[in-house]
């Protein structure tokens, strides 16, 4: 219910002015956010990769509305692709995108165009992109757009939610030789007609694709902080013989940062998924769904100041 409301707040303009103007916002956003500049992420990521944990960069903003912003947004990841290889933060960093943030809702050929120019600037960097999922209403396009990439730059990695009913079948097709999966259970308000309610059906979701893709030829990333669900991953890593370099494990930025480095010290591959940039709302008001915890600490905060 609570996650229902949160999450209907993240679509409505008047919530979103309400909230980026409230003086508290600033000290809730430092928790889960790097900070707004190429230059907070590169220190991010430094602080992160010296002790022993990945990186995938996320410059916040979604559902672009003008060829300008999507532009303007090509060109930041651009620019921080050659600003990570300066620093010689490639390959442990990589960059996660929103298709959404590129043009998808308006045009999907231009998403694409400016995709395919991050994908080259990745790869000149010596790193790769994952393709963030957004709600199920961009799953065909993104996958579709996914597999046009991955023609020329094969390491294109795609998400998975398992919060999906088709999920499943998702992985499948996607466990082939090379094919790098993020498995998440789902971020988004979602119906039931085509997504699991229950967090039970989700979280059985999310263990059945652990099966699918970790018994097959793909690299699996398992985003999760679910105690039960990294504790499975570990399971399956040893039943179906996987070394540590065919697979990882993903955690955001903020939020169980002694289980990431645990994960690194056991000699996993662990990855943080690192937000930087103004455009926080959408971001913010989606980890604030997804634990109760959180909007506390969003009272909390609020009660101090008054
Ligand atoms: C690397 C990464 C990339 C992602 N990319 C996408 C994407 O492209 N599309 C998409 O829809 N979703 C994405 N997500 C979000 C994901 O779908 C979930 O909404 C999110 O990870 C919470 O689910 P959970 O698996 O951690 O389990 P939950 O059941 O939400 O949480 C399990 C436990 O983890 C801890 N925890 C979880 N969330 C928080 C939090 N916000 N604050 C503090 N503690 C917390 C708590 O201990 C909680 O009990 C991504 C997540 C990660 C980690």
């Amino acid at each position: 219910m609570l996650r229902s409301v949160i999450l209907a707040a993240a679509r409505s303009p008047r919530v979103e002015r309400l909230v980026e103007t409230a003086p508290i916002s600033r000290d809730v956003v430092r928790r889960f956010v790097a900070g707004n500049s190429t230059d907070d992420a590169l220190r991010a990521t430094r602080e992160l990769v010296e002790t022993g944990l990945g990186v995938s960069l996320d410059n916040l903003g979604e559902d672009t509305l003008t060829p300008q912003q999507a532009e303007s947004t090509r060109d930041e990841y651009i620019r921080l692709l050659q600003a990570l290889s300066a620093a010689e933060l490639t390959p442990a960093a990589e960059v996660s995108v929103k298709l959404s943030a590129l043009g998808q809702k308006f045009d999907e050929k231009l998403a694409r165009e400016h995709a395919h120019a991050i994908c080259a600037a990745a790869s000149e960097a010596g790193t790769t992109v994952t393709l963030d999922m957004e709600d199920h209403t961009t799953t065909d396009s993104t996958l579709e757009i996914l597999g046009q990439l991955r023609v020329d730059f094969p390491t294109t990695g795609a998400v998975l939610q398992a919060y999906l009913r088709r999920t499943e079948g998702d992985c499948r097709q996607l466990s082939g030789a090379g094919s790098r999966v993020r498995l998440c259970k789902g971020a988004y308000k979602e119906p039931e007609s085509v997504a699991y309610q229950s967090k039970l059906d989700v979280d059985l979701s999310y263990a059945r694709c652990v099966n699918i893709l970790m018994s097959g030829e793909g690299y699996p990333m398992l985003a999760t902080h679910d105690p039960r669900l990294v504790a499975i991953g570990e399971n399956r890593a040893k039943w179906f013989d996987r070394s540590n370099d065919t697979f990882e494990f993903q955690m955001l930025y903020g939020i169980r940062p002694a289980e990431q480095l645990r994960l690194a010290e056991a000699g996993y591959t662990a990855r943080v998924y690192v937000p930087y940039g103004t455009e926080w709302y959408g971001y913010l008001m989606r980890r604030l769904a997804e634990r109760p915890a959180n909007v506390a600490f969003f009272a909390r905060a609020l009660r101090s100041k008054n």
